[in-house]
């Protein structure tokens, strides 16, 4: 045995290698698919059944008042506690343990947590049953190594990141569970790459247009006003007039992929007229419906970017007559932890030991649970870093390579150790 207590964590976790794989295979194979939020129970008792018998004390949070919460597809939260030197930090690593749906293009089954070459398959496994694992491993190799336990380690399984959080990480800070007061240090291992620091995101701004023109018999248009039309004149400005601008900022955050450092705007969906599947009548379309998926730059702040937009549909549409409604349906504002956060700094010397070379610190193109922990909870000191490639996260076959789960043990586990230690401001 080492005399050195960060050579014996690595050691347990190098000898742990099996277990992690076996439960994160087990972890995948429970479809927690979202929507609509299946399996979140028996996922919620894996981890927290795994968590007790590690000597964690566990609690069961159901998001009760949400209304996504059903019998059917009851949000259940777990919650794992560790209490070491009640001297020390708190540090809490959460992680969602929803999946998007499998969809099409697969070669291997998508809930069958297959083991091959080097890689764990399946649905989730990458985003994000492998952090999930990994943090309660790397928790456990601070005890399997006999070292001092500075502090307190806290391990968590949410629901619903991939649809907003609410009923889960958003859950726990509203409830007080995660909260400035209690919590110290905040890791989401979300699939990052193992040599990569998340730092933060750039803003969300969702808003739906509509349009309202006037009904006329199809065959005598110039009688009637056309949604539609009005909505395309506003697509065509968007082109011409904003996506220049947008394409011109440029964030200090260090957001991949480049592209993305960037503000954009997406046409999510468009809808007018008539349904399409339905029996069609001669109508000058009356009414028409975009969404707008506008991402915007720390720099920009939110309502720089709305009335930006609302200023170029008034351009637009202001002489024609067309009445028109912009409603807001979802913002987000950016969040961003220093990159002299104790947390960063700890993942940093973390990364160096276990490969040897200097993680790079980025920021996220999407939004992810970090914004409820800094928003709500109102806690400085949050990043994400994880197993697994970004690009493979939603995708077919999604995988995890073995050697980047047990990369990523490793360091969650130093950067615990570290933070338990450090003294809390
Ligand atoms: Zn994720």
């Amino acid at each position: 045995m080492s005399a050195d207590p960060i050579q014996r964590i690595v050691d347990e976790i190098d000898r742990a290698a099996d277990e992690i794989v076996r439960f994160t295979a087990d972890l995948v194979r429970i479809p927690t698919v979202n929507p609509p939020g299946a399996d979140y129970e028996p996922c919620a008792r894996l981890l927290g059944d795994s968590l007790a018998r590690r000597g964690f004390d566990v609690e069961y949070i159901v998001a009760t008042e949400r209304p996504e919460h059903t019998l059917r597809h009851p949000r259940v939260n777990v919650i794992g506690t560790r209490r070491g030197d009640a001297r020390g930090a708190v540090v809490h690593l959460n992680g969602h343990i929803d999946v998007v749906p499998a969809g099409d293009g697969w070669t291997v089954d998508p809930f069958g947590g297959l083991v091959r070459d080097g890689k764990i398959f399946g649905r989730g496994v990458c985003d994000m049953k492998a952090g999930i694992a990994a943090a309660v491993f790397a928790a456990e190799a601070i005890q399997r190594a006999g070292v001092h336990v500075p502090g307190t380690i806290e391990i968590s399984g949410t629901v619903d990141e991939e649809s907003g959080g609410f009923a889960g990480v958003a859950w726990l800070c509203k409830s007080g569970r995660i909260a400035r007061t209690r919590t110290d240090y905040v890791i989401i291992p979300e699939p990052l790459n193992v040599d990569r620091i998340c730092v933060g995101h750039r803003g969300v701004y969702w808003s739906e247009l509509t349009t309202r023109g006037r009904v006329a018999h199809g065959s005598m248009p110039f009688l009637g006003v056309s949604a539609i039309d009005a909505m395309t004149e506003v697509l065509a400005a968007i082109r011409r007039e904003l996506l220049p601008v947008l394409e011109s900022r440029v964030t200090t955050m260090p957001v991949v992929p480049a592209g993305a450092r960037h503000a954009t705007i997406n046409v999510n969906a468009i809808d007018g007229g008539q349904p399409l599947d339905g029996i069609q009548t001669p109508c000058v379309a009356d009414r028409c419906r975009a969404i707008f998926d506008r991402r915007f730059l720390i720099e920009e702040g939110f309502a720089a970017a709305k009335d930006e937009l609302e200023a170029l549909i008034r351009r637009t549409l202001g002489a024609t007559g067309v009445e028109y409604e912009l409603r807001d349906l979802m913002v987000v504002d950016p969040v961003l932890t220093p990159q002299d956060s104790p947390v960063v700094r700890a993942l940093d010397g973390a990364i160096r030991r276990v490969l040897g070379t200097a993680p790079t610190v980025i920021a996220s193109p999407g939004t992810y649970d970090h914004k409820h922990v800094a928003r709500i909870a109102g806690i400085p000191h949050c990043v994400a870093y994880g197993p697994g490639e970004l690009e493979l996260a939603h995708q077919p076959d999604e995988y995890c390579r073995v050697e980047d789960l047990i990369n990523a043990t490793k360091v969650l586990a130093l950067a615990t150790l570290d933070l338990m230690s450090r003294a809390i401001d």
